[in-house]
């Protein structure tokens, strides 16, 4: 690996199918930093409600959400997401959770508990070296003080087709129409949510990637992190 090693938090915000986890990930391994995934945390707080057979946007979802053992792994090539112990990587990427996760993290009293655990994590993982954190709301809620926080954008046609590829590839059932409906709705739910919506925070760069491959994201991003001094 190259000699570079991150100091400090590096937030990446922005809707899905912007290249954000793959990114985050290759950058946090890049720089020699943890990764921490908060969107697999909301997805694995979705799926103990759904084994509870709770209604995802009733209040009466909050204790179990609240309750459910979750637990990250941090590190950028082989990141885990835990449920009671139970490795539920999988799982939480299928479409019951993809479709019910928004209504879950609309609930404020489960993002004060998931926002709880992320700062631990991130306070823990920032003293031994840095942390790149990828989500929704790092640069406004969860990582205020980041020193770049940055917000991925790209069209939601460019986004669909990544999804699409994506669930493809993992043996998924899937079709181009219907993918773009579902990232639609996504959108409108996590932006227009009273909690903690979906926005750059004022001092986010913003990136457009519907022009960038992977190389073009990471070489984007990396070179903020140079422009920043954040790597020894
Ligand atoms: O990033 P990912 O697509 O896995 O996120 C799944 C969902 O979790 C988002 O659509 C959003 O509703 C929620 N989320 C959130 N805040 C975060 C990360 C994810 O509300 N920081």
């Amino acid at each position: 690996m190259g000699g570079q090693r991150l100091r400090g938090v590096i937030a990446l915000d922005g809707p899905s199918g912007t290249g954000k986890s793959t990114a985050a990930r290759r950058l946090a391994e890049r720089l020699g930093a943890a990764y921490l995934d908060t969107g697999a945390m909301y997805r694995a707080a979705t799926l103990a409600v759904l084994r509870a057979e709770l209604d995802p946007s009733s209040p009466a979802a909050v204790p179990t959400a609240v309750a459910a053992g979750i637990a990250v792994g941090t590190d950028p090539v082989r990141p885990t997401v835990r449920l009671a112990g139970e490795d539920v990587a999988e799982e939480i990427r299928g479409p019951e959770v993809t479709g019910a996760v928004s209504a879950v993290s609309a609930h404020q009293q489960v993002r004060d508990r998931l926002v709880g655990l992320q700062r631990d994590i991130i306070h823990e993982a920032a003293a031994a070296g840095g942390i790149v954190v990828e989500g929704r709301d790092i640069g406004t809620v969860v990582a205020p003080d980041a020193p770049l926080k940055v917000y991925l954008t790209a069209s939601d046609r460019v986004r669909a087709g990544r999804r699409d590829d994506q669930d493809r590839r993992a043996g998924r059932t899937t079709d181009l129409a219907s993918t773009l409906v579902a990232v639609r709705r996504r959108d409108e739910l996590d932006s227009g949510r009273a909690v903690s919506p979906l926005r750059p925070a004022a001092d986010a760069v913003t990136l457009d990637t519907s022009e960038l491959d992977l190389d073009g994201v990471l070489g984007a991003l990396l070179a903020l992190v140079a422009e920043r001094g954040l790597a020894d």
